[in-house]
């Protein structure tokens, strides 16, 4: 058979699977690939935050999508044309791009407005201790009633009302403690408020008829507020048929305010019909809506802070849900990425495989069972 004699001894030179270009390349396919996948899952969080809406983020996630299939495309021509490290300085420069993109999607775009400050006073406070010099001031007492007790509560109520308006509320004191009135101012105008009111019950020694209410102002500059506290509490207090005394000029009483500054007197602890209805939660609950009605008239500032806090609340709760959203996005990503990976890297190991196979085929070599056959030969030969 004259196709025996053609055939080669085994001198052809194995095919190297792996060369040192392959590998660079395959370097850079992985880092560029890498950029691209790490990228798809932060621009998208950057442009909802920046303001683009869901439907911003899916345009984004889109042309990344392009761009990254592009960048499959051109980047084996790059890397001929540009080399590898160019290409590979590009991938590690869109990775650390990443940390500044990540931390810019993550702040607040919005500003909180700070909250409207009101001081209440509850009037008098403290009680007697083994100290001789400890002061105390119960105010009015009539029997076991004492007036430091009712303008606590009446703070507390009236505290309440305000807080559920988004206003901050700062009390002169929070327990039966005895507080200067030196000191009561300085915590007043420590705490910024914009406007005060300090809360007392009335007297009136040795006539009990004497009833009704009643609103102090310090200055001309507060008679608006009292005015305005004085009808929200009129309003408040007719249906217990309060009488209405009106607002009253007393400028020894908070000489150092320079807000909006009323004293409170809602009704008179020595009248018996007054005591008994100052025992009453509903009295005490109308005296703190009265007050706090008055001071919404008083400073349309009020409703329209809690308005602007409402909207930055709202806000900042759209924001959490979008980064929430971002973060199960980027999930969902990171499992692409994984499957983006993979799917990349078989592709690779084909690209390898077949390069290796067009080597060796380059190289021709005896069939098998022809070899076989030769060999065969060979040692039948030597016989
Ligand atoms: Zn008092």
């Amino acid at each position: 058979m004259s196709t025996l004699t053609q055939a080669q001894p085994d001198t052809a030179i194995p095919a190297r699977l792996l060369s040192v270009p392959l590998a660079v390349t395959f370097l850079a396919e992985f880092t560029s690939l890498t950029s691209f996948f790490l990228l798809l899952s932060v621009m998208p969080m950057l442009a909802a935050a920046g303001g683009a809406g869901s439907s911003g983020a899916g345009l984004m996630t889109g042309s990344l999508l392009l761009g990254t299939v592009a960048a499959e495309a051109v980047a084996a021509p790059a890397i001929r044309r540009l080399g590898c490290r160019t290409v590979l300085a590009a991938g590690v420069v869109l990775l650390t791009s990443l940390l500044p993109a990540r931390a810019a999607a993550s702040e607040p775009s919005f500003v909180m407005p700070s909250p409207y400050v009101i001081a209440i006073d509850p009037g008098h406070g403290g009680s007697p201790t083994s100290d001789p010099t400890h002061l105390w001031d119960p105010g009015v007492v009539v029997g076991a009633v004492m007036e430091k007790e009712i303008t606590l509560d009446l703070a507390f109520r009236l505290r309440t009302l305000l807080q559920k308006e988004s206003v901050k509320v700062v009390l002169t004191r929070t327990t039966d403690e005895y507080v200067e009135i030196s000191e009561r101012w300085n915590r007043v105008h420590a705490s910024g408020a914009r406007m005060f009111v300090s809360l007392h019950v009335n007297a009136f020694d040795g006539d009990p008829s004497i009833n009704g209410a009643a609103v102090y102002y310090p200055k001309s500059e507060s008679l608006p507020f009292a005015q305005a506290i004085d009808s929200g509490l009129a309003q408040s207090l007719s249906r217990f048929q309060i009488q209405d005394d009106g607002v009253i000029s007393k400028p020894e009483l908070w000489v150092h305010s320079d807000i909006p500054t009323a004293t409170i007197e809602p009704a008179y602890l020595t009248n018996p019909r007054e005591r008994s209805l100052l025992l009453q939660n509903d009295f005490r609950d109308a005296i703190a809506m009265g007050i706090f009605q008055g001071m919404l008239a008083a400073d349309p500032q009020i409703d329209l802070t809690r308005i602007q806090i409402a909207h930055a609340e709202a806000a900042a709760a759209a924001q959490r849900q979008a980064e929430a959203t971002s973060a199960s996005d980027a999930a969902r990503t990171a499992t692409a990425t994984r499957w983006g990976l993979i799917i990349g890297s078989i592709l690779v190991l084909w690209v390898v495989m077949r390069t290796a196979i067009r080597r060796a085929v380059r190289t021709p070599q005896p069939p098998a069972y022809r070899r076989r056959t030769y060999r065969r030969r060979r040692s039948h030969s030597k016989l």
